[in-house]
């Protein structure tokens, strides 16, 4: 990896760490980042062919993950665009979670019964090539400003069901803190909102963002957790793991929500690593996303079979806080299920028939009583 100073010389070390240099001299064209990459035709026609149409940048820091001459780099593939992506293919969606029938305010995904999205910005530090909401990070619909929001925490507000909000986007952490802060106030103000989310891409492609006043800020409204999304090994750097480390050390749980991405990250020897690292770092593995159908993404995804045969060779193997599940959120809005190798073989007489992570055939008998109703329920909870 060439160092950062080689790649952008005259850069203090002051600017490369402030957030905001990285996100105003972010390289934005084939010019930019065809100056520290030996760009290939399909990257050449991939940034043409979707200028206009899905948003290209790139942080001076993320930009110096990526490996010059490899075009198979994690980084780059996931930063770059190729020609496929300039090509829909056959059940590409442009919406792929069917989520603007459940927009009951610009800013509000209500898709599930005590939990909503709040989309808090239409911007990110980076634009992965295999977003989901595309079709809002794309700037086609337009920012969120603040009559966006207070729509968004009107609808909240009269929606006492609401107990969990996600605030995503495109990227909340690419907002200012005083910005971020207005929603988060808005949300922790109202009283059945119980949890916050705060979902983010900062922590690997600009842990700059991760500064003591946000992680100040971010403690403020705890219960809060900040759910990121790292990808590859490759993204686990020092400063990648100061910005974690500084939220949880600030009381701030951190999860990680992977999307499995063909050749990117599609090997369970890569995904062990990934979790195994995110975990010594007290980032705990989450969701192991199947991808999505979004547009312009279908050369990322994997047959769902390649995602449970690496969970196969996670589960038993390493500690099981190392390992995400993996969902598959169903097209149209049918919502997220999990998927698992197949453990369960059956029944025997009164007996499971099970398959251990090893292969081994057992038997799990059942208990002698199948009652399992809890009586001292309606005394905990009245009723
Ligand atoms: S940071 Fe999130 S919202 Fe932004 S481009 Fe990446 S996946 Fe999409």
């Amino acid at each position: 990896m060439t160092p950062w100073r080689d790649l952008f010389p005259g850069v203090s070390e002051a600017d490369w760490r402030d957030w905001r240099w990285q996100h105003r001299n972010a390289l934005r064209s084939a010019d930019q980042i065809g100056r520290i990459v030996d760009l290939t035709a399909s990257e050449r026609h991939g940034l043409a062919g979707t200028a206009g149409r899905f948003r290209f940048a790139v942080t001076p820091y993320y930009a110096s993950l990526v490996d010059p001459g490899h075009p198979f780099c994690p980084v780059r593939m996931q930063a770059i665009p190729v020609a496929e992506e300039a090509r829909s293919a056959p059940g590409d969606l442009r919406d792929p979670l069917g989520e603007d029938a459940h927009r009951p305010a610009r800013a509000v995904v209500h898709r599930y019964p005590d939990r909503v999205l709040f989309l808090a910005a239409d911007h990110c530090s980076v634009y992965c090539r295999h977003c989901t909401r595309r079709r809002i990070t794309s700037g086609e619909e337009g920012g969120f400003d603040h009559g966006a929001w207070e729509e968004g925490l009107a609808y909240v507000r009269a929606h006492p069901e609401i107990r969990d909000v996600i605030v995503s986007g495109g990227d909340p952490l690419a907002l200012a803190d005083a910005r971020l802060a207005l929603v988060l106030e808005g949300l922790r103000a109202i009283p059945h909102v119980q949890i916050l989310r705060v979902a983010t891409r900062a922590p690997v492609t600009c842990p700059m963002r991760v500064t003591e006043a946000l992680a100040r800020l971010l403690r403020r409204f705890a219960p809060l957790f900040v759910v990121t999304h790292f990808n590859h090994p490759k993204e686990c750097t020092a400063d990648a793991r100061e910005a974690c480390e500084r939220l949880v050390d600030h009381g701030v749980p951190v999860e990680n929500q992977t999307v499995l991405l063909r050749r990117v990250n599609s090997s369970a020897r890569v995904l062990t690593d990934l979790n195994q690292r995110l975990l010594t770092w007290r980032v705990r593995p989450y969701y192991l996303h199947q991808g999505d159908l979004a547009e312009g993404t279908a050369h990322l995804r994997t047959p769902l079979e390649a995602g449970i045969a690496i969970l196969e060779e996670m589960r038993g193997h390493t500690s099981g806080l190392a390992v995400p599940h993996l969902a598959v959120d169903l097209p149209g809005g049918g919502g997220k299920v999990t998927v698992q190798p197949a453990y369960h073989q059956g029944r025997e007489g009164g007996a499971h028939v099970f398959r251990s992570f090893r292969g081994e055939r057992i038997l799990y008998p059942d208990p002698p009583e199948a009652d399992v109703s809890c009586p001292y329920e309606r005394v905990f909870y009245g009723g």
